[in-house]
């Protein structure tokens, strides 16, 4: 059966409505969480209430939450299915309905109201959760279709050393083709890039892990569950690639005008535009949100992310601002859900055209200066790489594009050995600032002395606090 991504929208929160949920708005892309960078799953605006902080005003929940995830980038525009920007479909119970109810409402909405082939699906439960095997059992899933997957891939952790945590099971969909997998590895449910495709994580969390790591049952279980809509609406227009789906297109046809391309001619463009798609998503609901572009935190998160951008623009020939010209098509597909991109459309295309504008210089330069570099040495090293980095602009993440697109060598280690270096050259002059300020002896230019530094941060760790 065919659906848009409006209907598949539509028909998760209605569905879960109808089992007793609160359909809630998704919340801010900047969480109200220090740990976290961005929202990076439906889960994040509830953690108090997993964590026992707050009591639920609602015991049952249901929404489709914007997220922002940057540990997946270098697979974007490669892989069919990841995405720096991404909308998750989550039913939520604090304390209520558990293990059999969850697993019972997924399968009663992936295989009657989206009416997908059981036939195609595959379910992965935690290695030692045996209730979830049965109940999946009693359910229809035939025993070969559960798979026992170890800790890592299905046993969410505590955030730090102490904190709920539980086991977790995937719903994974056989498009039965197999898809180049990016490790090499063999194709099995479980790993995304294969054959198989995971359209549905349903966490657990009934332990309390303590000191000595030791799991406690915890008085009140949870469910936390989250489903790609992009996925699904691949799997349900028939498309392996979610850039494929109605979602996309009214974006790729843009980028196709403004950049006058053409979308599958050539498999080394169609990264680029898939890229400059997912991109452009990403830096539209950032500034809608209230992320602007710096050299640290959020805003570095959002300058790498435009930048790259820009960097797969180039590739395709553009010589000026372009980026900003593309906004329209996704305030055009996706300002119904979300009005907030409606309401900050000018502002947001001002924001981009700046800093586009302020990077085209230094790109085509520094783009150069890479030519030159590798047609000398057919590698970037350390010093090479932070001059890019520290005169042109250029974020690390454009490098390892480059690199990779092309097989060659660089010194990353290297590269952060520098950057660790100026941050204690930074650090240091600001010492000297403020015992100058201190002592009144101000003849010290701040401007010069506050070189930039990235607060970057691994979000996979951030990621294992469900
Ligand atoms: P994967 O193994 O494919 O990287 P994940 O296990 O990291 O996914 P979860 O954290 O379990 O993903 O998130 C729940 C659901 O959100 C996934 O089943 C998937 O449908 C969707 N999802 C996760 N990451 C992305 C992404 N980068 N782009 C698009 N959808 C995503
Ligand atoms: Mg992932
Ligand atoms: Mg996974
Ligand atoms: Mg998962």
């Amino acid at each position: 059966k065919y659906m848009t991504s409006d209907e598949i929208r539509e028909a998760y929160l209605k569905f879960f409505e109808t089992k007793g949920h609160k359909r809630l708005p998704s919340a801010s892309l900047i969480p109200d969480d220090p740990q976290l960078m961005f929202t990076v799953a439906g889960m994040v605006p509830f953690k108090p209430i997993f964590w026992g902080k707050v009591d639920p005003i609602y015991p049952r929940v249901t929404t489709c939450q914007k997220c922002v995830r940057t540990n997946d980038i270098e697979n974007v525009g490669r892989t069919p299915r990841h995405h720096t920007f991404f909308e998750m479909l989550g039913n939520f119970s604090f304390g209520d309905y558990f293990k059999k109810e969850a697993i019972a409402w997924a399968w009663e909405f992936v295989t009657k109201v989206l009416e997908m082939p059981e036939e195609k699906l595959w379910v992965t439960i935690y290695e030692y959760d045996d209730e979830s095997f049965e109940i999946w059992k009693s359910i229809g899933v035939p025993e070969y279709k559960i798979i026992r997957m170890g800790k890592e891939d299905n046993f969410w952790g505590p955030a730090g050393p102490t904190g709920p945590c539980g086991p977790c099971s995937e719903i994974h969909y056989d498009t039965g083709i197999e898809v180049p997998v990016k490790d090499g590895g063999t194709p099995n449910p479980g790993n995304t890039d294969g054959r198989f495709i995971e359209i549905w994580n349903l966490v657990f969390t009934e332990f309390y892990q303590d000191e000595e790591g030791k799991l406690h049952p915890l008085p009140r279980k949870n469910i936390d569950t989250g489903a790609g809509l992009e996925r699904i609406s691949a799997m349900m227009q028939g498309v392996l690639w979610n850039f494929d789906t109605d979602l996309f297109k009214p974006i790729i046809d843009t980028i196709q005008n403004v950049l006058n391309v053409k979308y599958k001619e050539d498999p080394k463009k169609d990264v680029s535009i898939r890229v400059i798609a997912d991109h452009v998503r990403a830096v539209t609901f950032m500034i809608g949100d209230g992320v602007l572009p710096s050299n640290e935190g959020r805003g570095y998160v959002l300058r790498r992310v435009l930048r790259r951008a820009l960097r797969h623009g180039a590739l395709l020939g553009a010589k000026e601002p372009f980026l900003y010209k593309i906004v329209d098509s996704v305030v055009k597909k996706m300002g119904h859900v979300y009005p907030e991109i409606v309401e900050k459309q000018s502002f947001v295309e001002t924001i981009i055209k700046a800093e586009e504008q302020k990077f085209i210089t230094n790109l085509s330069r520094g783009l150069e200066l890479v030519q030159k570099i590798v047609s000398a040495s057919g590698k970037i090293s350390a010093e090479d790489a932070f001059k890019l980095y520290d005169t042109y602009g250029f974020p690390i993440d454009i490098l390892r594009d480059i690199a990779q697109e092309n097989n060659y060598e660089l010194d990353e280690a290297g590269f952060e050995k520098y950057l660790q270096q100026q941050r204690e050259r930074s650090r240091k002059a600001q010492g000297e600032v403020e015992f100058a300020q201190k002592t009144g002896y101000e003849t010290l230019d701040l401007e010069t002395v506050f070189v930039g530094y990235d607060t970057m941060e691994s979000e996979s760790t951030v990621l294992k606090i469900k």
